[in-house]
């Protein structure tokens, strides 16, 4: 129970990584809102949580709307009382090799992982400076080092990187902290929506890329639960600024 009646609001928590992270913090203890801007994936996974006995609850938010998620945290902490861990997870893809990438695809993802979690964090950090605690913690990408096909995503997870160390220096003097982690492959609809798209087989693509991963293995969205829980505890509190690459081997 290492997050015992801590209050945690998770963007894109309607599958994959983020509901493996609602799920591992609250079984932890947590009280979790769950966000995501997929209504029906979102109250599907809250109920799944609440049938296992886990206090949770969903909304639907679209991260690029500021109502929508100053609204939202307000309801968390209107419900709960209070607001101790936001992680900024919601993601899109939008892969195209420069040349071939629209303003739209730029925008897309710029809006979603830059925008939203700038939205969320000024968001939360209000209530999170009174308190006098907070945990910060932005899902970035192996992708942020450089990847064919993703100028926009690697922009971004890039982005995020620096406005999670810009993050830790600002609040760290109110008791937050903000970390990134940064996954490397992991097995979820994102990953296998790429295979599609490039028109390989889900199983020889995983085949391919678990060459390259040193421990012999993709990520599950477990993996990445587990490396966020450490940055959501309490114990963590001089770890600020920091990324943590969970990809199975060593990234730069
Ligand atoms: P996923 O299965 O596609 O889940 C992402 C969730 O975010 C989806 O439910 C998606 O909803 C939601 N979302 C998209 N746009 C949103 C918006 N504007 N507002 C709120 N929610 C929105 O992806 P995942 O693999 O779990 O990825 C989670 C995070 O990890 C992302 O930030 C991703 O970039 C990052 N990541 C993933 C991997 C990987 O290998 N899977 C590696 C590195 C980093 P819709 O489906 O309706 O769009």
């Amino acid at each position: 129970m290492r997050l015992k009646d801590r209050v945690a609001f998770i963007t894109g928590a309607g599958r994959g990584i983020g509901k493996a992270i609602a799920r591992r913090f609250a079984r932890e203890g947590a009280k979790v809102c769950l966000t995501d801007i997929d209504e029906a994936g979102v109250y599907t996974s809250a109920e799944e949580l609440e049938k296992e006995g886990l206090t949770v609850f969903a909304v639907r938010v679209d991260v690029t709307d500021r109502g929508q998620v100053e609204a939202a945290v307000e309801e968390t902490v209107n419900r709960y009382g209070r607001l101790d861990i936001l992680v900024n997870n919601a993601g899109v893809i939008r892969d195209n090799l420069l040349f071939k990438m629209s303003d739209e695809d730029w925008e897309t993802v710029m809006n979603v992982h830059l925008k939203g979690a700038f939205y969320c964090s000024r968001a939360a950090q209000k209530y999170m400076v009174e308190q006098k605690y907070g945990r910060i913690i932005n899902i970035s990408s192996t992708s942020a080092l450089g990847n064919r096909g993703q100028a926009n995503y690697a922009a971004a997870k890039a982005g995020l990187q620096g406005f999670t160390k810009t993050l830790a220096i600002e609040l760290g003097k109110f008791g937050i902290t903000c970390n990134a982690v940064a996954p490397g492959f992991i097995d979820t609809e994102m990953t296998r929506a790429t295979a599609a798209r490039i028109g390989v087989d889900f199983d020889q693509l995983l085949e391919m890329w678990v060459k390259e991963i040193p421990v012999g293995r993709v990520g599950k969205p477990e993996d990445i639960a587990t490396a966020c829980l450490f940055f959501a505890s309490e114990e963590a509190s001089y770890v600020n600024g920091q990324v943590l690459y969970v990809a199975g081997g060593p990234k730069d």
